[in-house]
């Protein structure tokens, strides 16, 4: 099963520290953990962008839903190995469908708020610089989803981001330099601007909703 895909989003190299452990990172889907990648700096040199491989499910059956992927960084060409575990089947990843990163109510295990907020602000120029429209029509869905990713971290009533929604130092910076950048108000006004996929509607609604309306 192919992980990666063709796509027009430049990978982040961001000062954080990847895990090294053997213990699987918890992921809600398979695009969870493409956009994973996507955000995740070399572990040896610190740039990137690492490329993915092939999904290969782990041999033992108590492990489940748990998978390895090898990525190959394309700068210094070290390999970094994961395991992650997933909550439901594999589902891979191709260019013609929307990824569906976590329909729950439960925030990333593996990216954090900045984290999120960096892979919308890419999405959303990918978007905007793609002319094929219904290619850029997806990246604006895959944007909002990541925004949605972040407005997880919010408790209700609160405009910032509780202590538990950074992962890493330079995250914790980044809130500490721009809170303004993690205003919930902002996020939700920044989220009206994006299409819906329709299925995914938290109320439930089954119509489609308009291009851009909202
Ligand atoms: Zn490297």
């Amino acid at each position: 099963m192919l992980l990666m895909r063709a796509t027009a989003v430049p990978a982040v190299v961001a000062p954080y520290t990847v895990p090294m452990s053997d213990v699987p990172l918890i992921a809600h889907s398979l695009a969870e953990v493409y956009l994973y990648i996507l955000a995740t700096p070399c572990g040896s040199c610190g740039r990137g962008p690492l490329r993915g491989g092939e999904v290969e499910p782990c041999d033992d059956p108590a492990e489940g839903m748990t998978i390895g992927i090898t990525a190959t960084c394309g700068s210094c060409q070290s390999v970094t190995r994961w395991k992650f575990q997933l909550s439901g089947p594999p589902q891979a990843v191709s260019a013609d469908q929307e990824l569906v990163v976590n329909s729950t109510n439960e925030p990333s295990r593996m990216l954090d708020i900045a984290q999120w907020l960096t892979l919308f602000r890419m999405m959303t120029e990918a978007a905007g610089k793609e002319l094929n429209k219904p290619a850029s029509r997806r990246l604006a869905i895959e944007a909002a989803q990541c925004l949605d990713e972040a407005l997880k971290f919010f408790e209700e009533d609160n405009d910032l981001p509780t202590k538990d929604a950074f992962f890493h130092h330079g995250s914790r910076e980044r809130f500490r330099d721009h809170p303004e950048q993690f205003s919930r108000q902002r996020l939700l006004h920044l989220r009206s601007k994006l299409p819906t996929r329709w299925s995914m509607r938290p109320n439930g609604g089954s119509e489609p909703r308009p291009e851009g309306s909202g």
